[in-house]
């Protein structure tokens, strides 16, 4: 329940820790294990200020503020009219499984059979199905630190060692290769990698790929979960270097990648995965026994996306593309802030050490009073410690709105409370 003294209703949210749960009922430890993606925390908060009849500036959210394009929602529409109402084969619909083959090998660069191709609902089942393969006490698993926070809750959740990976600001937040290659052990099973990135838009390089790959060789045990859901949103003229286009390791490499960013259908709950054939019998044994398939119309809409125009996909491109601009040259003119160029995704992490404010903190003034909402660089790990992440999702007024808020804020008080 709200309270004058808990306006956001913080102490019964996931936010400040789960939950206390009456004593007689027994959970599983994993539950207390089980991180969260505090966005869709700020999302609450952010609803119950607007309920106030407040007016919040929103960059925290990760989802384009577009709406899906016509040709697919229609698409959408005609398979509902047309009777797709049942179930589907749990891997999905072959015509779809084989829309997706063809687009990796022509944007991941990479053959791909329509049998190694699991369609789920939305980015996060592949990254489960993966972890869930690998993760039990004991085991290792590598992931980017700041990083997407369900990697860490999901490796946590299987009992199995999370190791971080750090990505630095000073390397534009791309991983090492050197340093990534350290860390594996004999317990090592899984490593993640996410290019481009979130929270930071940093990219991965093709030589720290190239090195990467070369040193996985003489590691054979150790299999890569690689999340290139941002694939299609690169600045700059970078290119994306895919997992799929190292033959090399292709009996270990899993993409994750899906509709959500790419055609603004965040809430379709459309993604897929290419699995190693070694691998793709039991991710399906996963689909089966948590979502059966991925819902039927949802698919045909998701066909239509990779075979029509792909226009679409250019016009958001473009303007994110200016918007990223915008907010980067914006957030380094407020006090205590400085900010690189991110080289992909919709993010922009901004360094606001120099204030001297904790994270969390500055997030929570930053909304309660500049009423301009983003996210604590620590809600992606601790490594995140010391920025903000703001999301260029949003339109250029909102950013240049939000951004002069946050200014005067920092321009009167500054200091730690
Ligand atoms: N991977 C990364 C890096 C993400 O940022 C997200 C969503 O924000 C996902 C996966 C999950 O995507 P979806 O919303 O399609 O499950």
């Amino acid at each position: 329940m709200r309270t004058l003294a808990d306006p956001f209703n913080l102490r019964r949210s996931a936010y400040e820790g789960a939950p206390r749960l009456e004593a007689r009922l027994q959970l599983a430890s994993a539950v207390s294990r089980l991180g969260t993606e505090t966005a869709f925390e700020v999302v609450n908060r952010v609803g119950a200020l607007e309920a106030q009849g407040q007016k919040v500036l929103k960059l925290h959210i990760g989802a384009p503020d577009f709406r899906t394009p016509e040709h697919i929602v229609e698409a959408g529409r005609k398979a509902l009219a047309d009777g797709f109402h049942g179930y589907t084969p749990a891997k999905g619909l072959l015509p779809v499984r084989e829309s997706v083959a063809e687009y990796c090998t022509r944007f991941h660069g990479g053959k791909v059979h329509p049998d190694q191709v699991i369609i789920v609902p939305g980015g996060k089942p592949t990254l489960f199905y993966a972890v869930l393969l690998f993760g039990e006490p004991g085991a290792e698993i590598v992931y980017p630190n700041p990083g997407f926070p369900i990697y860490e809750s999901a490796i946590r959740w299987t009992g199995a060692t999370p190791v971080p990976l750090e990505l630095r600001e000073a390397n534009g937040f791309a991983f090492s290769a050197d340093e990534l290659l350290a860390k594996i052990t004999p317990r090592t099973r899984l490593i993640i990698l996410n290019s481009p990135a979130n929270p930071t838009g940093g990219v991965a390089s093709k030589v720290e790929m190239d090195k990467l790959v070369r040193g996985l060789v003489n590691q054979p045990h150790v299999a890569v979960l690689s999340d290139e859901i941002y694939s299609r949103l690169l600045y700059d003229g970078e290119k994306h270097v895919s997992i799929l286009s190292y033959p090399e390791i292709a009996d270990r490499a899993i993409l994750l990648d899906g509709w959500s960013k790419t055609y603004a259908m965040t809430g379709w709950r459309m993604g897929f995965g290419v699995w190693p054939k070694s691998l793709v019998d039991q991710a399906e044994r996963l689909q089966i026994n948590c979502n059966s398939c991925t819902n039927a119309a949802a698919q045909m809409a998701g066909m239509e996306a990779l075979r029509g125009p792909q226009d679409c996909v250019d016009r958001m491109h473009a303007a994110f593309d200016a918007r990223r601009k915008v907010i980067v040259r914006e957030l380094n003119t407020i006090p205590g802030f400085r900010c690189g160029m991110p080289k992909g995704a919709f993010y922009a992490f901004a360094n606001t050490s120099a204030t001297k404010i904790p994270s969390r903190e500055l997030e929570r003034r930053l909304l309660q009073e500049a009423r301009v909402s983003c996210l604590s660089g620590t809600s992606f790990g601790a490594m995140g410690e010391g920025f903000l992440r703001f999301s260029y999702a949003s339109s250029e007024e909102t950013i240049q709105l939000a951004c002069q808020r946050v200014r005067e804020l920092m321009s009167q008080a500054p200091a730690a409370r």
